[in-house]
C-alpha cells in the first residue's frame, strides 16, 4: 500500500514537474508584417530600427496579454492593432492604394476551439479591420461582410469610421504612381510587404489566427485577397495549429495555404514544421508563388517560414523563445 501511494506521489510531482517546465502548457505568439522582395537599398539601418521597434511592440504586447492570463483571441488582435495603427506596414494606416487612387482593407479572424470565423473585405472607413472581423464573428450570424454593408454593420456595432484619407501616406502614393507607370517590377517589390498577422495559444491551449492587410498596389477596385479568405490566408483549429499568411494572395487563394497546412497535420499526422515546409518551400514554390506562413501549434510550438528575400516577423513563447527577424 505504502509503495503504492509513493509511486502514486512519485506521478503527480512528475505531472506538476511538467506542467511548471511548460512541456505541454506553453503558451506564445508569432506576429508578421509581410513578406517579399526586400530592395536592401530602399531599407535604411533607420528604417529597419523603426520596423524592429513596432514588430517588437506589437509582439510584447500580444505575449502580455497571453502572460496574464487572457484569450489567444485578444492576444492576437491586440497584436495585429499596433501593426495596423503603424504606418510602415500595409494594413490600416498605411496600407497601399487601389487603381484608383483608394485604399480598400480586408482582414480575416478564426477561433481554433469553436472554430467559428469571421472576414471583412473592400472595407474604406474603418480604422481597425481586425476588431470588425472579430465583431462579424461574435455578432453576426455570418462569417464575411463586404463593402459598404461591412461598414454599416460596422456602424450598428458602434464603430465609428474614418475618412479614406486617414489611411494614405505619401510612400503609398508614390508606390502607385510608379506601378501606374508601368514600372510593375517596382510595384511587385513593394507590393507583398506588409500585410500583418498574429497566431497563438493562450494558457487555456486555445488557438487563435489573425491576419489584416491593404492587398496589393493599384489593385483593381473590389479585389479581394486571401487574408479574409478563411482557409486561405487564416485558418485556426485547436486540434492542429494557427496559421496567418502573407504573399501573392491569388495564389495563396488558390491553394487553400492555411487550411492546407491543417489538413497535412490532420490527416498525413505531419508536425507543424513538416507541413509548413511542404507548402511554402515545395508546393507554392512549384507554382512561383511568393509568400509566407506565420504558424503555432496545438503545443504551442511556433514555426515561420517564407520563400521570398524576407519576412518582417517575431516570436514569443513561455519557453523563453524571443526574436524579431526580417531576413
Ligand atoms: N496576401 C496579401 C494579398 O494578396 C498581400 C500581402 O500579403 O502582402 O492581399
Amino acid at each position: 500500500m505504502r509503495s503504492q501511494l509513493s509511486v502514486l506521489a512519485g506521478l503527480c510531482l512528475l505531472a506538476a514537474w511538467s506542467v511548471a517546465s511548460g512541456e505541454k502548457l506553453m503558451f506564445g505568439i508569432a506576429i508578421h508584417g509581410g513578406a517579399g522582395t526586400m530592395p536592401r537599398a530602399e531599407i535604411t539601418p533607420e528604417l529597419e530600427a523603426q520596423y524592429r521597434a513596432d514588430l517588437a511592440q506589437a509582439l510584447d504586447t500580444g505575449y502580455g496579454v497571453l502572460e496574464k492570463g487572457g484569450t489567444s483571441q485578444d492576444a492576437a488582435i491586440a497584436a495585429v492593432k499596433i501593426l495596423e495603427d503603424s504606418p510602415l506596414f500595409n494594413a490600416g494606416k498605411g496600407a497601399v492604394f487601389n487603381r484608383d487612387g483608394e485604399v480598400e482593407l480586408d482582414a480575416g479572424v478564426m477561433d481554433g476551439a469553436s472554430r467559428r470565423a469571421g472576414s471583412v473585405a473592400g472595407l474604406k472607413h474603418v480604422k481597425n479591420p481586425i476588431e470588425l472581423a472579430r465583431l462579424v464573428m461574435d455578432k453576426s450570424p455570418h462569417v464575411m461582410l463586404i463593402g459598404p454593408g461591412a461598414e454599416e454593420f460596422a456602424l450598428d456595432q458602434g464603430m465609428t469610421l474614418v475618412p479614406n484619407s486617414y489611411f494614405h501616406t505619401e510612400k503609398r502614393r508614390e508606390q502607385l504612381e510608379r506601378a501606374l507607370k508601368g514600372d510593375r517590377m517596382a510595384a511587385i517589390k513593394l507590393n507583398y510587404f506588409g500585410t500583418v498577422g498574429a497566431v497563438t495559444r493562450d494558457k487555456q491551449g486555445n488557438l487563435f489566427a489573425a491576419t489584416s492587410t491593404g492587398g496589393m498596389t493599384g489593385k483593381i477596385p473590389g479585389r479581394v485577397g486571401d487574408s479574409p479568405h478563411i482557409g486561405a490566408g487564416t485558418y485556426a483549429n485547436n486540434e492542429t495549429c494557427a496559421v496567418s499568411a502573407t504573399g501573392h494572395g491569388e495564389f495563396f487563394i488558390r491553394s487553400v495555404v492555411a487550411y492546407d497546412i491543417h489538413a497535412l497535420m490532420d490527416y498525413k499526422e505531419m508536425s507543424l514544421d513538416k507541413a509548413v515546409n511542404e507548402v511554402v518551400q515545395r508546393k507554392l514554390k512549384v507554382m512561383k508563388a511568393e509568400g509566407g506562413v506565420i504558424a503555432i501549434d496545438s503545443d504551442g510550438h511556433i514555426v515561420m517560414s517564407f520563400n521570398t528575400e524576407g519576412m518582417f516577423r517575431g516570436a514569443r513563447d513561455s519557453a523563453g523563445r524571443r526574436e524579431i527577424a526580417i531576413y
